[in-house]
């Protein structure tokens, strides 16, 4: 695991509303397809592993190395379900839904099954050029096993720093566990890590009815995504209208101090019962649009 993170409680995995059949194809597992290595990695991703300005002994060692990468299925996720873009993106301008994997339950099911953040950078690697020339022009055991270490490390996670709003994690596992259909890699997870579904603000009312009440019959929590007057950061609306925030540090929802009566919004304590929005009444109208200087 990269050292600047907490341990990982919670995963989240975005779609468009048109996946949830494919992904919940019954009551028994959730489904995600995978991809190789070879297949999602950018090219120019891999001069990230290390400067290739080096004497030609040292690249043919770097080739021989990353030429021998195990492809292994791997999967995305990201660390946090209030990511904007990932909304706009992956969940088709908020009409989709995410899905919170309980990443415990998750290893418990399948306990070869591994998790590591992606890292985010613009500059090779000094350690990868480090272990590239030991193993390149020492050439003892140890050295190769660290090289292959730190080129593995790079070409499953690390990406340009132009990803880094993604907040990425990456779950890679045997393809054992995996099965091949019409061409797609696809992992079947127990349904039973499926901690919660979360639907997006503009969520149709046939889907987000149809994805509730599937969440209701399989014991999986529901959120509504909102996204706020008052905040940039957008909140979680429970079933019984509970308002809550996802707390970064934490890996984990926390339930809203004080919410506004009207609208559900978290706001301060200091703000009494209502958001400073759900204050303004008619007669505020009134006078605003009476008064000369707006025209
Ligand atoms: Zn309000």
């Amino acid at each position: 695991m990269e050292d600047r993170k907490p341990e990982l409680k919670s995963i989240f995995k975005y779609a468009s509303a048109e996946a949830f059949d494919k992904i919940f194809p019954s009551n028994k597992h959730v489904v995600f397809k995978l991809s190789l290595p070879k297949d999602f990695n950018d090219p120019y991703e891999l001069s990230l592993t290390i400067d290739f300005n080096q004497p030609p002994d040292i690249l043919a060692c770097y080739q021989e190395v990353i030429g021998k990468i195990q492809q292994i299925p791997t999967t995305c996720f990201s660390e946090l379900p209030s990511i904007i873009p990932m909304w706009a993106h992956y969940a088709k301008n908020s009409t989709g839904f995410s899905i919170e994997l309980d990443v415990d339950l998750v290893k418990k099911e399948l306990p070869e099954a591994a998790f590591n953040f992606v890292s985010y950078r613009d500059e090779p690697s000094d350690t990868v050029l480090d272990h590239l020339y030991k193993a390149a022009r020492i050439g003892k055991f140890r050295h190769i096993g660290f090289l292959n270490d730190a080129v593995y490390h790079a070409a499953y996670f690390t990406k340009t720093k132009c990803w880094d709003c993604e907040k990425e994690v990456r779950m890679v596992i045997n393809e054992k566990h995996t099965r091949i259909v019409d061409g797609d890699i696809l992992i079947d997870i127990p349904i039973v890590a499926v901690k919660r579904i979360i639907c997006g603000q503009k969520t149709a009312n046939p889907e987000r009815e149809k994805i509730k009440n599937f969440s209701k019959e399989n014991g999986i929590g529901f959120y509504d995504l909102r996204i706020g007057r008052l905040s940039a950061t957008p909140y979680f609306i429970d079933e019984i209208g509970n308002s809550h925030i996802f707390d970064l540090a934490r890996n984990a929802f926390l339930k809203s101090k004080n919410q506004c009566e009207n609208c559900k919004e978290p706001i301060s304590q200091k703000e009494g019962s209502h958001c400073p929005w759900c204050k303004v009444e008619d007669h505020h109208r009134v006078v605003a649009s009476s008064t000369r200087a707006f025209g």
